[in-house]
């Protein structure tokens, strides 16, 4: 029998996995994932929260294999050398593709070209097109209703022995998670998550938007999706049971968006290091003020809500959209520091961290991509509404706790009296600072020079190749000529 060689990389299921799927058809599947020392170690970008929910999806994985009859093996080193040393003994090797960083591109590149290798897209994301753009969305949602590669009944046994443990990696990595909260990994967990989501889908777009109410009212999916412990198809077509409603409506979009910036990462490898937009290349660069850039990393900018988000993520590996997009806006526009130290910060932290939705979003969010509109939230504004009795607030900045809700917006303006009542000197040792800097100035005087380079930027974002490489639609095209530049910063968030 043909023995196929399938390598699991960010599809961490049986279930809806064309490449399992095909091997099946063709022969006796021999499924394997490799530890791969570069995503490893100090320059490895990923906390060890990330790395231990990797390993327990692997885990989970290798039980589902089990009950089929087969095995999970584990193997560790370049994928490229051991996949290669391991084509000399098995027929073929069958993969998904996958839509990575410029690492994970290359090796894809070298180890697809071999002849015993076939790769298997079918994920919703277009390749290899020149003019897909306009029917972009027709794909996708063909590809989101199209019924799933079955996952197979039985297997039979791998005769590929591991040649690690996870223990064994967890071991000599030292991986040691300190984030607290942080979700399981697997399709178990996966799959209770969005059963209870479903129950809930109505009351999502009461929930989207307030920090506190990201965990319970959120899908908190994202994790899942990124290692493929469920597909995105799986989700949009189990969510059809919910009953219609706004929720279910404005779910749906989310997995189409997680889909489209997946996209733009497959189009350009360059979304994780450089502005989209050339006129934007080194922006900030020379604002670079390391001691903001610790604040914001910190949480200790003065700005509650930006340090109760910036602490919220260090601590649990998570927060909501309307979060990262804050925080984002906050680095870039009102700290003036180059968006990729804040890409790369989330990058580590974030369990879900997927560089096609994290590097894009950043740069959607800094304003580098040069068609969106300047989006400076301002913080205070964004306690009022979105967290007015202070709960994220309180949870994240406790110096805060003993200060009545009406002055957590803004406490350096709360009255004498009151922040003495509270107990706090703020900027003294061992209290909440006073903001790093004068808010209103510079959220003005960032509007004035992106104003500034408004025109230079749609001219160079127009020019064909840099059109094609932002992924951008003929539609989008239209509506920037309609509409020109939109004139309120926060209308992209209305939704969230
Ligand atoms: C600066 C920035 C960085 C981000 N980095 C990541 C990242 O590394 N990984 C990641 O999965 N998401 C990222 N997001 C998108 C979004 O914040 C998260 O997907 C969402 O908060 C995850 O929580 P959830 O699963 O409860 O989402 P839900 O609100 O339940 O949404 C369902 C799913 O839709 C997708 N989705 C939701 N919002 C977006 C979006 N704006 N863009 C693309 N897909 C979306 C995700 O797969 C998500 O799991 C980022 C957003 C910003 C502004």
């Amino acid at each position: 029998m043909t023995e196929i060689l399938v390598w699991h990389r960010s599809d961490l299921r049986p279930a809806d996995n064309a490449a399992l799927a095909a091997a099946a058809l063709d022969g006796d599947p021999v499924p394997l994932f490799c530890f791969d020392p570069q995503f490893y170690g100090a320059d490895g970008l990923a906390c060890d929260a990330r790395l231990r929910f990797l390993h327990e999806s692997l885990a989970d994985l290798r039980g589902q294999y089990r009950a089929l009859g087969s095995d999970l093996a584990l193997l560790h080193g370049d994928p490229r050398e051991r996949l290669r040393d391991l084509l000399d003994e098995y027929d073929a090797l069958y993969v998904n593709r996958d839509v990575t960083a410029r690492y994970g591109r290359d090796r894809d590149d070298d180890v697809f070209a071999w002849d015993a290798v076939r790769a298997f897209g079918g994920d919703g994301i277009v390749r290899d097109a020149d003019e897909t753009r306009s029917e972009w969305r027709e794909q996708a949602t063909a590809w989101m209703e199209a019924d799933p590669h079955p996952a197979p009944e039985t297997l039979p046994a791998n005769p590929l022995d591991s040649e690690v443990t996870i223990d064994d990696i967890e071991t000599r990595y030292d991986t040691s998670p300190t984030k607290t909260n942080a979700p399981e990994g697997g399709r178990a967990p996966a799959l209770r998550r969005l059963d209870r989501f479903v129950d809930s889908v109505p009351a999502y777009p009461g929930n989207v938007a307030p920090p506190a109410a990201a965990e319970s009212g959120c899908s908190r999916l994202s994790a899942y999706l990124k290692f493929g412990c469920l597909s995105v198809r799986e989700v949009y077509q189990r969510i059809q049971s919910a009953p219609a409603c706004r929720g279910r409506e404005m779910y749906e979009s989310r997995l189409f968006w997680n889909r489209h910036y997946k996209q733009k990462l497959a189009d350009w490898a360059g979304w994780t290091d450089r502005a989209v937009n050339p006129v934007f290349r080194g922006y900030n660069r020379s604002n670079h003020d390391p001691e903001l850039l610790a604040a914001w990393k910190e949480g200790r900018t003065g700005f509650p809500l930006v340090d109760a988000a910036m602490r919220a993520l260090v601590e649990t590996g998570f927060i909501n959209f309307r979060m990262r997009a804050m925080c984002a806006s906050f680095l870039t526009y009102v700290l003036r520091e180059p968006w990729q130290y804040g890409a790369d910060f989330y990058y580590y932290h974030l369990i879900d961290a997927d560089p096609g939705i994290n590097h894009t979003q950043w740069q959607s969010q800094a304003g580098v991509v040069g068609v969106h509109p300047v989006r400076v939230y301002d913080p205070a504004k964004q306690v009022r509404e979105y967290d007015p009795d202070g709960e994220f607030v309180c949870e994240y900045v406790p110096e805060l706790a003993a200060l009545p809700d009406a002055h957590l917006p803004r406490p350096e303006k709360a009255p004498l009296a009151a922040l003495d009542e509270a107990g706090i000197e703020l900027g003294a040792d061992g209290n909440y600072p006073r903001p790093v800097v004068d808010y209103e100035r510079r959220a003005s005087e960032a509007r004035d020079r992106f104003a500034r380079l408004s025109d230079r930027a749609r001219e160079a974002i127009e020019t064909p190749t840099v059109w094609r490489r932002a992924s951008l639609s003929r539609n989008r095209r239209e509506q920037l000529r309609e509409t020109d530049a939109e004139a309120d910063g926060q209308a992209s968030l209305d939704d969230f």
